[in-house]
């Protein structure tokens, strides 16, 4: 398996060998289509001056004139008319030249070998120390004929300077490597350790300090990668402590239940205890049915938005038909009821709503004061329908508001046991209502009432 790290330096070696030999291409070609002819025009021009200084100076000797030539820095070809050829300023490596270049510069012509030379995409022809790659001129003294060819001397003229080149290019490719080896180890090591927190978590621990303080992507991503194990931290401490509630919430009723049905077996019961007791085990087994109920629905409701089955209905005669079915609730409390209820469709989920309704109707008789009052209005404005249940109840505390619709909340525990309260009623409604992208709050005043209120869209 090739590793991020491997791979990140042979893709960055590679692109450095691929783009040096691009640029050598690029700069091979520009050599031969703009430097080459006029490196050419330099030379033919040297080479004219060096012919027209030796033949205006008749007392020159030849050979001492060219070798000083040599010296200056130009490798030196002479050919005389008997085809006799002499060096100077160091040999050629290719010293070939064929009789008719040789013959046509002995007869007066300019021989191009510079501009001539063959473009190859490999090799700089400026380097090439042939002796076809020359500019040949005509040399005429007295009696005598010459044909001269000339080109610099590259290791005399750049020597020092092709080894500083060198080296340059040397280090810097030395260096490069060594620097993507050390930076690709410093792109990489977050990764490495995002790689092994993600193992831990894995493990089932969640609690994690990633040791990453880059502001770049990866940061980014260590960031929200930060933020998701604390989400998955407390997501898992509320299942623990949904399930150690769950189980408490059980146990209570069983104890009461196990401890009243054993005191219903003592012979020595008056009739008025034996149905007191009965009746309390009656209660007890309806609200764990209840509470196993209620948590079923939150489980289905955990499940998101896919399993709503919407139908469009009226909202308004669904709340009628609940306060008409719970009449007798309300009615042995000597409850009144004010109803504003329009009619008014909705394409939402029927049932689950009816539940949602139910529950805080039901809130409302069960925390409400003998004599009292309950207002429902349904208002429908820009495609939102509002509805207020209103009830002049035992009201919620300050302290307890922020908390009514957490799973298991129950605000006044001396009540729980009198009206068979499980504190998930409103943690149901909630998710029903939000499920729908609609919203509810609460207002209440101790010992006043409370006003819930719920917005929902009606499409
Ligand atoms: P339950 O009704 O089973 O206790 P809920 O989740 O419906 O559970 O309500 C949570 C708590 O909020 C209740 O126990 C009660 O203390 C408080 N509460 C809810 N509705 C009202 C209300 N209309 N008036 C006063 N208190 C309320």
């Amino acid at each position: 398996m090739k590793t991020l790290y491997v791979r990140i330096v042979m893709t960055t070696i590679f692109v450095m060998i691929f783009s040096g030999l691009v640029s050598f291409l690029i700069s091979n070609i520009y050599y031969h289509y703009k430097l080459k002819p006029y490196n050419d025009q330099k030379l033919t021009r040297m080479a004219n001056e060096v012919k027209s200084f030796y033949e205006k100076n008749p007392s020159l000797t030849i050979q001492d004139y060219l070798e000083n030539v040599g010296d200056l820095g130009y490798q030196v070809l002479l050919v005389d008319e008997n085809e006799k050829q002499t060096f100077y300023g160091g040999s050629f490596k290719k010293s070939q030249l064929d009789r008719t270049t040789i013959e046509s510069v002995l007869y007066g012509k300019v021989y191009h070998g510079i501009a001539k030379y063959p473009t190859n995409w490999f090799v700089t022809g400026f380097f090439d120390n042939s002796v076809i790659n020359t500019i040949g001129v005509p040399i005429n003294h007295g009696k005598n004929h010459y044909a001269l060819f000339l080109r610099p001397n590259v290791e005399l003229q750049f020597g020092e300077l092709r080894i500083l080149f060198s080296i340059i290019l040397g280090l810097t490719i030395l260096l490069s490597i060594v620097m993507v080896f050390i930076s690709t180890r410093y792109i990489v090591k977050p990764i490495v350790k995002l790689t092994e927190a993600t193992k831990i978590i894995a493990e089932g621990k969640y609690k994690i300090r990633l040791q990453i303080k880059r502001k770049d992507e990866i940061g980014k991503l260590a960031n929200h990668f930060t933020k998701m194990t604390k989400k998955l931290d407390q997501i898992e401490q509320m299942r623990q402590e949904f399930v150690s509630n769950v189980s408490h919430e059980f146990q209570s009723p069983l104890t009461s239940i196990q401890g009243f049905s054993q005191s219903l077996q003592a012979d020595d019961l008056t009739d008025e205890q034996r149905k007191t007791f009965s009746s309390i085990i009656e209660k007890e087994s309806k609200r764990m049915s209840l509470l196993s109920k209620q948590l079923l629905v939150l489980a289905s409701l955990d499940k998101e938005e896919e399993i709503l089955q919407k139908t469009e209905y009226d909202v308004a005669e669904q709340i009628k038909q609940i306060i008409v079915t719970n009449e007798w609730s309300w009615r042995t409390k000597n409850l009144a009821i004010e109803m504003e209820l329009a009619p008014t469709n909705i394409f939402a989920d029927k049932n689950l709503l009816h539940q949602a309704w139910t529950n805080l109707i039901m809130n409302s008789i069960k925390f409400n004061k003998e004599g009292g009052l309950i207002s429902v209005r349904l208002s429908n404005e820009h495609d939102m329908v509002t509805i207020e249940i209103k009830d002049t109840g035992i009201g919620i505390s300050e302290n307890d508001l922020p908390y009514i619709f957490n799973r298991f909340y129950i605000a006044d525990k001396a009540r729980m046991r009198k009206e068979s309260s499980t504190g998930l009623g409103l943690a149901i409604t909630k998710q029903i209502i939000e499920l729908h992208n609609g919203e509810i709050h609460v207002e209440s005043k101790l010992n006043e009432g409370s006003l819930f209120l719920i917005k929902i869209p009606q499409m």
